[in-house]
C-alpha cells in the first residue's frame, strides 16, 4: 500500500469512528452503563422478595385467645390452623388496626400484616412494596435493600456518565453547526448524553421518594392506608425506621449482605412481624 493510499485508508477511518475524544471513544458506548453493571443490578433481580411459608397462621396471645372464647391452654402459635374469618383484620377502640393479618383467597393461605398479593406474580409477597418492571421481580421484605442500593449505584454511574459526555454534548453542538461529524456520530452522541441524564434524573426522583418511604417506614402500597391515619403504626423513628430496611452494621449498609445478628434480632427483615409504635412506647 503506498503512503499516500495508507493515509487515505487513515483520514476515512477516523471519519467512521464517533467523535468522543480519544479515551472516551473506545470505553463509553452510548446506553447508560449501569444497564451493563455486573454487581448491584441482578442482586434485586434474582433475590427473593419473600413469600409466605406454606399454611401459615398468625401467632395468638394468650390475652387475645381468651378474648376470642378458648381456654388459656390452648395457646396458639404461628403453626396452628386458624379459620380463615378469624384472620380478618380487627379493630381497636382507638380506631387503629390491632391485627393485620388476613387470609388470601387467591393462594388459599394466611397474610401475614404488610403482605400483599402480587397479581403478576401470582404470590403474596412479604412487606410487599411493588412489582418493579426493571427488575422483573417484586420487590418485598428480602430485597428492599437490593432495590435501593440498585437504584443508588445505577444513579451514580448513570451521573458519571453524564459527566463524562458532557464535554462531547458540547462539542456536539459545534460539529452540528459546522457539518463536520456525520449524521450518525451526531445521533449517538446526542442519545447517549440524553438517555444518561434522564435516567440520571429519573433515578434521584425514586431516590428521594423511597428515602421518604424509609424514613417513616412506609412501603409504596402504605402510603394511601399512612394518610388516612394519624400516627402511622410501624413508624419507630428514623433511626429505628432505617435499620428496619438496611440493618444495624454499618459496615454493611452500602452492600447487599445482612448480618446474622441482625437477621435473628430484627424481625422485619424475615417479613412475618413487625414491631408497631406501640410495642416501643410501651
Ligand atoms: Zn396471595
Ligand atoms: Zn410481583
Amino acid at each position: 500500500m503506498t503512503p499516500r493510499r495508507r493515509n487515505r485508508r487513515r483520514l476515512l477511518l477516523r471519519r467512521r469512528r464517533p467523535h468522543l475524544g480519544p479515551t472516551v471513544a473506545s470505553r463509553w458506548p452510548p446506553l447508560p452503563l449501569s444497564l451493563r453493571h455486573p454487581l448491584p443490578l441482578p442482586s434485586p433481580v434474582f433475590k427473593d422478595p419473600g413469600s409466605v411459608p406454606e399454611n401459615w397462621r398468625p401467632a395468638v396471645t394468650e390475652e387475645e385467645n381468651l378474648e376470642a372464647g378458648g381456654s388459656s391452654s390452648s395457646i396458639m402459635t404461628s403453626s396452628d390452623h386458624v379459620a380463615p374469618d378469624a384472620l380478618v383484620p380487627t379493630w381497636s377502640s382507638d380506631g387503629l388496626e390491632r391485627k393485620q393479618a388476613g387470609y388470601c383467597a387467591h393462594c388459599q393461605n394466611g397474610k401475614p400484616p404488610r403482605c400483599h398479593h402480587c397479581s403478576i406474580c401470582q404470590r403474596c409477597i412479604l412487606k410487599m412494596d411493588h412489582h418493579c418492571v426493571w427488575v422483573v421481580n417484586c420487590v418485598g421484605a428480602h430485597n428492599y435493600k437490593f432495590f435501593l442500593l440498585f437504584l443508588v449505584y445505577t444513579f451514580l454511574e448513570t451521573t458519571m456518565d453524564t459527566l463524562v459526555l458532557l464535554p462531547n454534548f458540547i462539542q456536539f453542538f459545534s460539529e452540528a453547526m459546522n457539518h463536520s461529524s456525520s449524521p450518525g456520530n451526531l445521533a449517538i452522541i446526542f442519545l447517549a448524553f440524553v438517555l444518561n441524564l434522564a435516567f440520571a434524573l429519573s433515578l434521584l426522583c425514586f431516590i428521594i421518594m423511597h428515602a421518604s418511604l424509609v424514613s417513616s417506614n412506609t412501603t409504596s402500597v402504605e402510603v394511601y392506608e399512612k394518610k388516612k391515619t394519624i400516627r402511622w403504626r410501624y413508624d419507630l423513628g428514623r433511626k429505628k425506621n432505617f435499620e428496619q430496611v438496611f440493618g444495624t452494621k454499618k459496615v454493611l449498609w452500602l452492600l447487599p449482605l445482612f448480618s446474622k445478628e441482625d437477621l435473628e434480632n430484627i424481625p422485619a427483615l424475615q417479613g412475618l412481624e413487625f414491631p408497631t409504635r406501640s410495642d416501643v412506647e410501651a
